[in-house]
């Protein structure tokens, strides 16, 4: 157990009250990732998900006597660069220990995990939480403790027969990532976008899939409470979370029940509890184990793990450009607002689309139409943007028609939705084919402008007179012309005639 240090100062919007004054939430999370692997940590047996039970399973996993480990240098990479990726650093030196604890689902009796020397030390994560009733994101600073390499365990099936309880041992063995944070979080909002942000983070390294149904990824969540500003208190940590809006509703609760009893005159027990996602509530499991309990000890089986700066420079130079740079870099390079450039880092996929859609084209126009239109419609039909029906490639060409000024924004709404339903579509030799093009010939507006003038003769002279009666015209000829016409030339030739 590392020292815990506090580094942040009290804040009276994080505070919850309570029947004696306010609170103070302390949170620390330990997530576990598993490492995108086909093979296990220590065996060449598959990490599929959904299989068969039990057919994913080595000798090695299945703990038969004399069976060796043996380290599957896919994971250690990952884990490198994971480490990479949270600007943590990276320890030449790391040891495997075994961790002894008995468990059905645990045949070598032991996890093989890493304790005292992990392969990825201090880093620091920054989440952006809000927004607030003004509308503003605060950045704030997370540090991660540590990243360990550690086994999986199985899974015992206790609710398929009345009397006997299933081993299921696929999962056994499986490489996961261990990222312990340090107590820094301080309310539900916060640990629930440093999960969000951690999983983009691995999604973009490409480490883990953070598909945290699957269980690819699940949270223990450390809390405990104190009066703002004072010593830490005994907290509890809740097991195996496995959703983000499940995160901030153990936090919720568990602060609550904690204040509870201790504004009640009792004190909190130090214990392992688990999250009812049905009921909203935690439950006791198990009074907490300290580290001695598990006589963790150095596995003779394993060399510690030790590399040199070369390797590690190898995986440096392949680390893709994470969140935060890109942020920044749209920001500074495409001119697009803080709250543009976060929606569009936060999903790799949608960054990407974004990539490929901006790429040599106007950011701007393409991020709005990124942001506004087609993530709209992408959650409205609920799809992945790897199923969309429009590629980046097409919409793209939208932009293209849009900057040039072929099509007015209207049109391209409506060409959106043509693109969207018409398999492999062209937009450009769709505007073309069926007459869509922006009329920007300013003789061919005037016509219409005079048409219109000359049917509404009364309300030429209100307009005279208020100014403000000008958009009437503007969006008569804009109808008439079926959309087509050039507003801005519109509006400009509707203005002269009024002689405004
Ligand atoms: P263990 O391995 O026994 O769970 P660690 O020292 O590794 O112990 O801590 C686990 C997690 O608990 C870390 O994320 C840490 O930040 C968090 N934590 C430690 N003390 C507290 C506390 N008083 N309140 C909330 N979280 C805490
Ligand atoms: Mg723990």
């Amino acid at each position: 157990m590392t020292e815990l240090v506090d580094t942040r100062t009290p804040e009276p919007k994080r505070f919850i009250a309570g029947a004696t004054g306010d609170w103070e939430v302390i949170i620390g999370l330990e997530v576990h990732a598993q490492v995108s692997s086909d093979a296990k940590l220590f065996s060449g047996a598959s990490t599929e998900f959904g299989c068969e039970p039990n057919s994913n399973v080595s000798l090695v996993d299945a703990a038969m006597p004399g069976m060796l480990p043996v380290i599957n240098e896919e994971c250690v990479s990952k884990a490198v660069r994971t480490g990479l990726g949270l600007k943590a650093e990276i320890h030449k030196r790391s040891v495997f220990d075994r961790k002894n604890y008995f468990y059905p689902d645990l045949p070598q009796g032991y996890q093989i995990s890493q304790f005292k020397d992990p392969i990825v030390g201090e880093g620091t994560i920054y989440i952006s939480v809000g927004p607030d009733k003004q509308g503003n994101y605060e950045d704030v600073e997370i540090g991660v403790e540590r990243l360990h390499l550690e086994q999986d365990a199985g899974k015992s099936i206790h609710d398929l027969h009345p009397s006997m309880s299933f081993v299921d041992l696929n999962r056994t063995g499986v490489a996961l990532m261990e990222i312990v944070s340090k107590p820094d979080m301080r309310s539900a909002d916060e640990a629930k976008a440093y999960v969000t942000k951690l999983r983009t983070i691995l999604r973009y390294l490409g480490t883990c899939d953070g598909n945290m149904e699957q269980g690819s990824m699940r949270a223990d969540v450390n809390v405990s409470v104190r009066k703002p500003g004072g010593e830490f208190g005994t907290r509890c940590e809740i097991k195996n979370v496995n959703s983000i809006k499940a995160v901030g509703q153990s936090i919720d609760y568990e602060a609550r029940r904690q204040i509870a009893i201790i504004e009640d005159g009792g004190t909190i027990d130090q214990e392992t509890r688990l999250f009812d996602a049905a009921k909203s509530e935690t439950r006791s499991m198990r009074s907490k184990e300290d580290a001695h309990d598990y006589r963790y000890f150095p596995d003779p089986d394993l060399l510690p793990l030790e590399f040199d700066q070369a390797y590690i420079d190898a995986i440096a130079a392949t680390i893709p450009e994470l969140p935060d740079d890109k942020k920044e870099r749209l920001m500074k390079d495409v001119g697009l607002s803080a709250y543009d450039a976060s929606i569009l880092v936060s999903e790799k996929a949608i960054a990407d689309y974004f990539e490929l859609v901006a790429k040599g084209r106007d950011g701007k126009i393409s991020a709005n139409w990124v942001i506004n239109n087609f993530m709209g419609k992408i959650n409205e039909a609920g799809l992945e943007i790897e199923n969309s029906p429009i590629s980046a490639d097409q919409l793209g060409g939208i932009v293209d028609l849009i900057k040039s000024g072929d099509i007015s924004n209207q049109i391209a709404k409506e060409l959106f939705d043509i693109v969207w339903s018409e398999a492999g579509a062209d937009p450009a030799k769709i505007v073309e084919e069926r007459g869509m093009k922006q009329v920007t010939d300013t003789g061919a507006i005037e016509a219409v402008v005079d048409e219109v003038m000359a049917g509404n003769p009364d309300q030429v002279e209100k307009a005279k007179q208020n100014p403000k009666l000008a958009g009437w015209f503007v969006g008569q000829v804009m109808k008439q012309s079926g959309g087509k016409a050039n507003p801005g030339a519109v509006q400009k030739i509707v203005k002269a005639k009024l002689g405004l």
